[in-house]
Parts: C-alpha cells; sequence; structure tokens
C-alpha cells in the first residue's frame, strides 16, 4: 500500500491504479482505525477492484469547543491495518494540501443538515459535506462506503451527491454500511477510547435502552412515552445529558409521533463525562 500526502502524489497513484478500468472505493475516514472502518474497507473490496482509503481529522467539521485537539492521532498503526485488509493506497494530507490559505468556499445542505447532532453542532455537516466533496472530487470513486453509524451524516452526503451530481451512477455510487458493535452493543467510536473504565460500563446502557425502545414501540406503546422512557434510562445508566433521543422517518430524518409502514429510526446522542456518543437503530415499520 502506497501512502501520499500531496495532491500530485494522489493523481499520479490513482492514474496507475485505474490502469485499464479498473472499479475505485473510497472510505473516508478521520482515523483511529477500529473494525468499524475496517468493515468499509472489507466492502469496498466486494464492489471495487481496489479501495482507497482516506485519513484526515477535518477542522472543519469539529466546533470550537469540541475535540479537535485531543482526537487521536496514530497514522503508522492505521497504515498497518489498511495494509493488512489490502487497502492500495492511502490519502493522508496534511490540512493545508486540504484548505490550502485562501480556501473560501463552504457547502452547506439545507434542511437535513438542521435537526438531530446539526441542531448541537452548528456548522458540523457543513464541514462535512465540504471535506466530502473535496474527497470525491480529489480521488473521483467509482463507489464510496460510509457507515450507518453516522446515519445523518450518510444522509448528508447522499443529498449532496444528489444535488451536485458527483455519483457515478451505473456502479452504485454511496453505500451505507451497518453498525458495527463491540460484544457488548456499544457501537464501535474512535471516541469510545475516551471513556474511563466505568463509562465504559455505563455506555452500554445506551444500546441496551434503544434496544428496550424497540421492543416498546413493537408492541404498539405510545411514541412519545417510549422517548421519554428512553432518556430517563440513559441517564439512568450513568450518561450526563441527552441531546436527543428521536424516532425519525428514515429518509427524511423528519421527526416521527407515531410509527408508520414507511422505514424508521430511532436516534440518540447523548453525553457521558466529557465524550459525546450517538447510535441509531431501524425500527420496525407498522405491519398493514
Ligand atoms: P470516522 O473516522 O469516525 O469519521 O468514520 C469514518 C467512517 O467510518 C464513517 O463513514 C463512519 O460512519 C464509519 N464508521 C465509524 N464507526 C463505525 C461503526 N461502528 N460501524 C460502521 N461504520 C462506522
Amino acid at each position: 500500500m502506497q501512502t501520499v500526502n500531496t495532491l500530485d502524489m494522489l493523481r499520479t497513484a490513482l492514474r496507475q491504479l485505474r490502469g485499464d478500468g479498473k472499479l475505485i472505493a473510497l472510505v473516508p475516514t478521520m482515523g483511529a482505525l477500529h473494525e468499524g472502518h475496517l468493515t468499509l474497507v472489507r466492502r469496498g473490496h466486494e464492489v471495487a477492484d481496489c479501495v482507497v482509503a482516506s485519513i484526515f481529522v477535518n477542522p472543519k467539521q469539529f466546533g470550537p469547543n469540541e475535540d479537535l485537539n485531543a482526537y487521536p492521532r496514530q497514522l503508522a498503526a492505521d497504515a498497518a491495518l489498511l495494509e493488512g485488509e489490502g487497502c492500495a493506497l492511502l490519502w493522508a494530507p496534511a490540512v493545508e494540501a486540504m484548505y490550502p490559505t485562501g480556501f473560501a468556499t463552504n457547502i452547506s445542505v439545507a434542511g437535513i443538515s438542521d435537526g438531530l447532532c446539526g441542531a448541537a453542532r452548528p456548522g458540523h455537516f457543513d464541514g462535512v459535506a465540504t471535506v466530502v466533496c473535496k474527497l470525491f472530487q480529489q480521488v473521483q470513486p467509482d463507489v464510496a462506503l460510509f457507515g450507518e453509524k453516522d446515519f445523518q451524516q450518510l444522509a448528508v452526503i447522499r443529498a449532496m451527491a444528489r444535488d451536485l451530481d458527483l455519483t457515478h451512477p451505473h456502479v452504485g455510487a454511496i453505500i451505507g454500511v451497518p453498525t458495527v458493535r463491540e460484544a457488548d452493543g456499544l457501537a464501535m467510536s474512535s471516541r469510545n477510547r475516551y471513556l474511563s473504565p466505568d463509562q465504559r460500563v455505563a455506555a452500554t446502557g445506551m444500546p441496551r435502552a434503544m434496544q428496550t425502545a424497540i421492543a416498546r414501540l413493537d408492541s404498539g406503546a405510545d411514541v412519545a412515552a417510549v422517548l421519554a422512557e428512553l432518556e430517563a434510562e440513559i441517564i439512568a445508566a450513568g450518561f450526563a445529558s441527552v441531546d436527543y433521543a428521536v424516532l425519525a422517518d428514515s429518509t427524511s430524518l423528519a421527526p416521527l409521533t407515531i410509527l408508520t409502514a414507511a422505514p424508521a429510526r430511532l436516534l440518540v446522542a447523548a453525553r457521558i463525562g466529557g465524550t459525546r456518543l450517538i447510535d441509531n437503530m431501524a425500527v420496525n415499520p407498522l405491519q398493514a
């Protein structure tokens, strides 16, 4: 696997890689890789001839009081993991290579970026959309893979790619990959390493409470009551606060007050110590 950190090196490497029409899958990440990321790489190999991964801790998607400086950086270890998965190329630009002096463009996907994590983290999804648009332009992948772990992010990227004609419809373009979890149910996240041992145990309360909520919805319980119980259970598990606990339409992410036959999603963000964790799960639609 080759690691490149300038656009010229990237373009040269991509030309060689593409050769006689090989399909390229892109897996964008911020590094500190875990099984969730590596699952995206494996899926990439199933749908394309070679996989290009990117590692870039994108300053534009962090708020002023967020964890940009503390975010784990371990490029050598990450490169070894990607190499082990048969990745062909690692694109790891410095901040100056991604945003040279004078960089002035912002991509904002209205509507879908506004609620949920967008409300708690103003500007976050603009940062995501801007960097992912640049990554698409730089790598021009045939297909790109993103985790459902960041469900709203996936929706924002799909909307941006549709609106800006960024996808290559003949290949299937943007693929969402189901969330990979620890054995105890906690969604894998680079931020889990911020948790103390006690917080790590308490954090399992979030997916557990979500499963309970889904079972209650399955049995016909009132949505508002279920969401109130979900919040209370997450707090009882040891979380300091709940940013949101919402039932939403899976496509529009519009909040739902009743379950319908359309696919729905339960989405949660909550804080434990200084760490903000998010999770989401599919909810069984109402049977006709
Ligand atoms: P990040 O490095 O956190 O920006 O994540 C890079 C990509 O990996 C994003 O598409 C995430 O949604 C995806 N990802 C992160 N955690 C998981 C997980 N537990 N399961 C599946 N995909 C994940």
